[in-house]
């Protein structure tokens, strides 16, 4: 990580994002895409142009140190990475700023925090990295329940504190950007191996209240696997729940707060498992004429048992669009990893999967194959995607992706409903064509989750519209259909409608009286996960 601030708008660091090759480059396929010669550009306002009501409410002596009314801090924390995110930032709305950030040092002063928040009425929004892209971090109040908005930014809780090398397990404090985590891990020849795209500017803590899902497209997909037990400062106090590499004893109380984005209480510290580094791989990339005779042979792999590392099928257009191939053809990226033994195997055994339904290798699965070739190009811009959203918005173009999870034997008739949909919705929003694509992040044996990128080109002034309207569009499709309104993007404010129709009504209840045990006064996380 480079040295800087975050900004305020647009992703990683002020002085960081596309080169001007990369815009361009973006920039003539969009051209092409949506068949204009140019587009009408909007400049965001700078820092100094944004004018924020005035804060609320100020800190106490005692917690001054750790907190900030600045400009920056306000507006830093104002939004998260969506796409509703970025258009109302280019447009200098900023009226859901917090009144205050509080960075607490340790979990003494987080726990003075809440405190406070609890004395003043006002409501207390857990942040990470901030890189939600579901209205998870922002201070949207409940006006007649919340007089103020604390943010409380863990960034300064960053340490891995103790390593169980015998257990392979590590006590870490949940403030901690995925490459500072790895770096402390590294000297002891360990880690955690959770990589979501996101996994340069986002936080262990907001992983864990996210149910992120990291690289592994089998097996340890989930942020959920990983955590071996969990601090939590809630209102009430502080929760712990026992070290232990399994238990049968109940409803278990990490699986309740994994994923309870901070409704129920800021996650300090969590033990997580950890791995050997990988030193062997086999990995590669194998063609396929037909989308869906390539999701026929992934889900041969996942049933077989191989349990790949990467098993990401992109499919003619998604390929295109990455540079991984010339839009002829279906992509799997397949990867196998371990810290303890070769490989070849598992590759040949895939491979056989692949030609059982028309798979063509394009290479025999070298060590660093998933750095060569089709597979390699599509890593790179994937590594580089999350900079381009900046340079669309300031060019009313809409690209935003969503995805979901569905079993195998709805699969194909599920992928084409949800895409025919959401191609109807820009058509009609927008009044021209514009582009959906596809691709899998993660497989399972029963099923695939699969992870749809849309492309059309808005208006300046309506652009918040335009984009809800397709998204709402895609979403009631997804539920429609049988699917999940997020297999790992979280549900925040901005899925809630159909994360209400996908839950049963009963474990909306329990949900809604478990938060009222550990958070009487509703301070936290207003308007995520449960309605007021
Ligand atoms: C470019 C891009 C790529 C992404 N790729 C992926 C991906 O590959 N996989 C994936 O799963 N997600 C991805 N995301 C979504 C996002 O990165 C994840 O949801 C991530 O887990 C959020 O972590 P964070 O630290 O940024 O949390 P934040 O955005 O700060 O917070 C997310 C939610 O968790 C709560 N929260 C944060 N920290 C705590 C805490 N310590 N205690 C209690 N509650 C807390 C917040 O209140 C909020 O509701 C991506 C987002 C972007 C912008």
């Amino acid at each position: 990580m480079t040295e800087g601030r975050l900004k305020h708008f647009g992703w990683g660091r002020e002085g960081e994002g596309m080169t001007d090759a990369e815009a361009a480059a973006a920039l003539a396929r969009y051209r092409g895409l949506f068949d204009v010669e140019h587009f009408h550009q909007v400049t965001p306002p700078s820092l100094s142009e944004i004018e924020l009501r005035p804060p609320s409410l100020s800190p106490p002596a005692a917690l001054a140190a750790c907190c900030s009314t600045g400009t920056y801090d306000r507006v830093a924390h104002t939004y998260g990475k969506s796409f509703s995110d970025y258009a109302r930032g280019l447009l200098g709305r900023y009226d859901n700023a917090p009144d205050v950030v509080a960075y607490p040092r340790n979990e003494t002063e987080a726990a003075a925090i809440l405190d406070w928040a609890g004395g003043a009425q006002a409501a207390l929004i857990p942040f990470g990295g901030g890189s939600s892209v579901v209205g998870g971090v922002e201070p949207r109040l409940d006006a007649a329940a919340h007089k103020a908005a604390i943010t409380l930014d863990l960034r300064h809780m960053n340490r891995v504190l103790e390593i169980d090398r015998t257990s392979r397990a590590a006590r870490i404090e949940a403030g901690v950007f995925g490459p500072a985590l790895e770096d402390q891990l590294r000297p002891h020849a360990l880690t955690l191996r959770h990589f979501p795209q996101s996994f340069e500017y986002s936080t262990l803590g907001g992983w864990i209240a996210t149910r992120s899902g990291g690289h592994f497209a089998t097996l340890y997909t989930h942020i959920d696997d990983l955590v071996e037990s969990l601090r939590v400062v809630t209102p009430l106090g502080l929760l712990e729940t026992r070290r232990l590499p399994g238990s049968g004893a109940g409803p278990s109380p990490d699986r309740l707060l994994i994923g309870s984005e901070g409704i129920l209480g800021v996650i300090t510290q969590a033990w997580m498992r950890l791995q050997d580094r990988p030193r062997f791989r086999a990995a590669g990339a194998v063609r396929f004429a037909d989308f869906f005779a390539a999701a026929r042979a992934v889900r041969a792999i996942a049933q077989a048992g191989l349990y790949p590392a990467n098993c990401r099928i992109l499919d003619p257009q998604e390929a295109f669009n990455t540079g991984a191939a010339d839009g002829s053809a279906a992509i799997l990226v397949l990867a196998f990893e371990s810290g303890d033994h070769p490989l070849d195997t598992w590759f040949g055994r895939a491979l056989e999967c692949c030609a059982d339904h028309g798979g063509s290798p394009e290479s025999t699965g070298a060590n660093n194959g998933h750095r060569d070739g089709a597979a390699g190009l599509w890593r790179s811009a994937f590594i580089r995607m999350p900079y381009a959203r900046e340079h669309l918005v300031r060019r009313a173009i809409i690209a935003d992706t969503f995805e979901t999870a569905i079993t195998w034997e709805r699969f194909e008739g599920f992928h084409d409903t949800v895409k025919a949909a959401t191609e109807a919705a820009i058509r009609e929003v927008t009044g021209r064509p514009g582009q959906v694509t596809c691709r899998f992040t993660h497989v399972y044996p029963d099923g695939p989750a699969p992870y749809f990128t849309f492309h059309a080109l808005g208006r300046h002034g309506d652009l918040l519209a335009q984009w809800r309207a397709i998204k709402s569009a895609a979403s009631d499709a997804l539920i429609g259909a049988g699917g999940t309104i997020t297999h790992h993007h979280a549900v925040g404010r901005d899925h809630r409608p159909w994360y209400d129709r996908e839950v049963p009504d009963l474990f909306a209840a329990a949900l809604r009286a478990a938060k009222h045990a550990l958070d009487p006064q509703g301070l936290l996380n207003p308007g995520v996960l449960l309605g007021p």
